[in-house]
């Protein structure tokens, strides 16, 4: 297995003679000496290498564990890549004019050489610490953070002070004296994940979408080349902080940073993995270089000023942004559907100088992903992104939504060889797969629908499960996770694994979760299709929901578990109640239908006006016959609590045939009309309704329908409001100059044939409850507290908090959720109290409606 990795003293030799066969363009210098003497080689590429360092520089370090060997391979593989292509290859002659790379393959060369050659796992360097035992974790000796302690056994233990190891000192003098590095990624292994630098506050910072789009953006190029897909994790609350690593300190220089996590063990399988981690790994690390100069801090290109949401709809969304005037720049608009995703062509949906765009076509009750960048059209250079938008779009006018979380008690894991299952509900992580002590885990996620009305017609459905780790729970690329709907009649004990295991299935939701898209820090999603929505509806019993999670079943030989592990939220291990596993739905209800007899009708000639009659043509001097209808929507419930969702018209022909090329239009006209000739002329059309119907059609189809479309139906609704009259008129057309005395008579009096409008509405309240009242903002123990008073009204249904740090959130989505429900206060407890932010407080009531927020300005202290 070790055998094809190269030593440290390989990697120096294939260095050395690229320096030789490459003198423009490659560079080895040593830039300090460890514990045993060895050398830190640190190369650079560039076109021209004697202006490498005047040029903005991405900063590669690898292997700074010791056993992590990918970093020094990557390295390696990179470089020679590069070489051997940039004289054929355009855009990397355009990269390396652009920018320059300097990389550290091996960041830790005596415990790299150890590990090769003697203990295999070791993970520190070669320092004999005071008490004889060896190493110091060089990754928690930065200064960022740095914990003190005298563990000098631990495979974490820090060293002394900060810097106190020549392999880290080497690292802070390089950084410090080339101010030209933007970007800085440290390769380790393993998980698939991206750890983003944070700037040990738990709040997300200026940069933090720029460091989530770098990662996605080579995150993207991963899943291009393989198919597998890398998480993206900022360690945010309540995760803890990693201490005293590289990341931090170099984010704290201004340099844009990220860990880059490689694999799914520390030392991989050379022939299979390890090649395809080099392949994958080739094109991520290109895009990086791409955006290398856009961080630098000479780049005049800034990012804009603000960037906000100014309207949402159900099926469109209004952004606007501010940037200093400039005809030489434009933007670029880019749109998501989840979070922490790539900016690429493929998304890139508007290229533009205005200030604003409008996104329209959207599907409704959906969460979508914004990102603004700034181009400068002469130099191309880019700036960085103004923080992340996201929303979700409203509901539709028939629709409604519930999100249901996981319960605490009926929720946790079953393995094969635990005795006591019941100890895991609501409160360890889901464990799900197979594990060589544990055996087979499944999970159980109950889930409580009690506000799901029993009519509910479930339109769309997805489950969602947060993938807390796959770190410590090592994932091979075999098998799939699954999630079913449980038969609750036959469910037996669910702590009980035997009765789990036998668990009637009466369906599996969306797609299986394959091995290579489980990572961390992304939520996983199944996503329900229209049958298994109907499933799900019958698979409520007593207003729950029960679902069992399933993973691979039999482990690989010299394996020893195949485990994923998906947050519960509760516990000290959650991530907190956000993270709950989440069953987001969109449902309509069945509608009632109401049909609406003619108040009057009349037919109106030149002859005059006849009530109680219609008749649709030509009459004898060939001048149109029409026909009117008034209805009166009094009998409909009021319009604040009533969507009307369909309407349509009927209309009884009598048995009069003719063969003559008539034509009939059914026209919505304004409720004012006059029945006489010269008021029909004159009358004013808000829409044709349906189809015209032809006199021949009416030998065969004596009954005919009229269906409203969208803008009739937004009328009609409008109408609703003052419950006015609403009337309709019958116009014949003919494809012949004159027609003269043809005409066909309708139904008026047989109740069964006359003439209807048949509206279908749903109980729906169309407006927001008020917003709270008395909002406040106060610190309290070094905490802010916010507090509000309640709207006093039947129809509440509680309020939702978030936190914003860049703009005053009109979505109810747009920031971070920190409360949602009843309370009238809550804490933010995670919060910096060195940053400005706003928070957004929100009614909602059982649709849900969302009342505009009451902001509140914290100001830093
Ligand atoms: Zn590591």
């Amino acid at each position: 297995m070790k055998q094809l990795y190269k030593s440290y003293e390989d990697s120096t030799k294939i260095f050395e003679e690229f320096q030789e066969k490459f003198p423009d363009y490659f560079k080895v210098e040593s830039i300090g000496q460890t514990w045993e003497k060895r050398e830190i080689n640190l190369i650079t590429i560039s076109k021209n290498i004697k202006s490498a360092d005047k040029k903005p520089a991405l900063f590669f370090t690898g292997t700074i564990h010791a056993r992590e060997w990918v970093g020094h391979e990557v390295g390696i593989e990179f470089a020679t890549y590069i070489l051997n292509n940039i004289d054929t290859d355009p855009t990397l002659q355009l990269y390396l004019e652009n920018s320059t790379i300097y990389m550290v393959p091996c960041a830790n060369p005596d415990g790299y050489e150890y590990s090769r050659t003697h203990f295999s796992f070791w993970r520190k360097n070669r320092r004999q610490n005071a008490d004889g035992s060896y190493g110091v974790d060089l990754n928690r000796n930065f200064p960022i953070g740095f914990v003190s302690t005298t563990a000098t056994t631990s495979n974490i233990y820090g060293g002394p002070e900060p810097f106190s190891e020549p392999e880290t000192r080497a690292l802070r003098d390089f950084v410090e004296a080339h101010t030209n590095i933007t970007i800085a990624l440290d390769y380790h292994s393993q998980g698939n994940v991206f750890f983003p630098a944070h700037d040990f506050r738990h709040e997300d910072t200026i940069d933090t979408t720029d460091m989530n789009t770098l990662c996605a953006n080579m995150a993207e190029e991963i899943r291009k080349i393989s198919g597998r897909e890398y998480g993206i994790h900022q360690g945010k609350p309540p995760a803890k902080l990693i201490s005293g690593s590289g990341r931090e300190f170099y984010y704290s220089k201004g340099i844009i940073s990220s860990v880059v996590e490689v694999g799914t063990r520390n030392i991989s399988d050379y022939m299979g993995d390890m090649n395809e981690n080099l392949r994958e790994h080739i094109p991520a690390l290109l895009s990086a270089v791409k955006e290398v100069p856009n961080y630098s801090k000479t780049n005049s290109v800034f990012r804009v000023s603000s960037f906000e949401v100014s309207e949402i709809g159900s099926n469109h969304v209004n952004l606007t942004w501010d940037y200093t005037s400039n005809k030489d720049v434009f933007f670029e608009v880019y749109r998501s559907l989840r979070d922490k995703s790539f900016c690429k062509e493929s998304n890139l949906i508007a290229r533009t100088q205005s200030f604003e765009f409008n996104d329209i076509n959207l599907s409704s009750n959906k969460d979508y992903f914004y990102n603004i960048r700034v181009v400068n059209k002469k130099t191309n250079q880019k700036s960085p992104f103004f923080p992340q938008i996201k929303v979700r779009t409203k509901i539709d006018y028939d629709e409604f939504s519930r999100t249901y979380y996981a319960n605490a008690a009926g929720t946790g894991y079953v393995s094969e060889n635990i005795n006591d299952n019941a100890k895991h509900f609501g409160v360890n992580s889901l464990f799900v797969g197979v594990d060589e002590n544990k055996g087979v885990s499944y999970a159980i996620i109950t889930i409580n629908a009690k506000s799901l009305p029993d009519d509910a017609l479930i339109k769309s459905a997805a489950f969602n499960l947060y993938p807390i780790n796959r770190v410590s729970t090592t994932i091979e690329k075999y098998g799939e996770w699954n999630v079913g709907l449980v038969d609750q009649n036959s469910m037996g004990i669910i702590t009980s694994f035997d009765d789990v295991s036998n668990m009637k299935i009466l369906k599996y939701i969306g797609r299986p979760t394959a091995s290579h898209q489980l990572t961390q820090g992304i939520w996983r999603t199944w996503s329900l299709s229209g049958i298994e929505c109907e499933f799900l509806r019958d698979s409520i019993l007593d207003d729950k929901i029960v679902l069992r999670v399933e993973g691979p079943k039999e482990l690989m030989i010299g394996r020893n578990r195949q485990v994923m592990q998906w947050d519960i939220g509760y516990g000290k291990f959650g991530f907190g109640l956000p993270y709950r596993p989440r069953l987001e739905l969109t449902y309509t209800l069945k509608p009632t239908v109401t049909t609406l007899y003619p108040k009057k009708v009349f037919t109106v000639s030149k002859d005059g006006v006849k009530a109680d009659e219609i008749a649709s043509g030509f009459d004898e001097k060939g001048h149109s016959i029409y026909s009117t209808f008034e209805f009166n929507l009094a009998s409909l419930p009021p319009y604040s609590d009533t969507f009307i969702t369909k309407a349509y018209f009927e209309l009884n022909s009598k048995k009069i045939y003719i063969k003559d090329d008539i034509r009939f239009h059914l026209e919505f006209v304004d409720e004012n009309i006059d029945t006489d000739y010269e008021g029909i002329t004159n009358r004013e059309i808000i829409q044709n309704i349906g189809y015209d119907v032809s006199a021949n059609e009416l030998k065969n189809n004596q009954t005919q329908y009229f269906m409203f479309d969208t803008f009739a139906g937004m009328t009609l609704n409008d109408k609703l409001k003052n419950r006015s009259d609403i009337s309709f008129v019958l116009k014949p057309t003919s494809s012949k100059k004159v027609l003269k005395n043809k005409n066909i008579s309708w139904e008026v009096n047989n109740v069964s044939l006359s003439p209807k409008l048949i509206l279908e509405h749903i109980p729906k309240r169309r407006f927001p409850v008020e917003q709270v009242t008395n909002a406040k903002l106060i610190t309290e123990n070094g905490r802010v507290k916010l507090s509000w008073s309640n709207p006093d009204n039947i129809d509440f249904k509680g309020v939702k908090v978030i936190k914003n740090a860049y703009r005053k959130p009109l979505s109810s989505h747009d920031g971070q959720k920190l409360y949602a429900g009843l309370d009238n206060y809550t804490f933010d407890d995670f919060g910096a109290q060195d940053t400005d932010k706003y928070y957004a407080i929100f009614v909602y009531d059982d649709v849900p409606n969302y009342s505009k927020p009451i902001i509140l300005e914290y100001k830093a202290k």
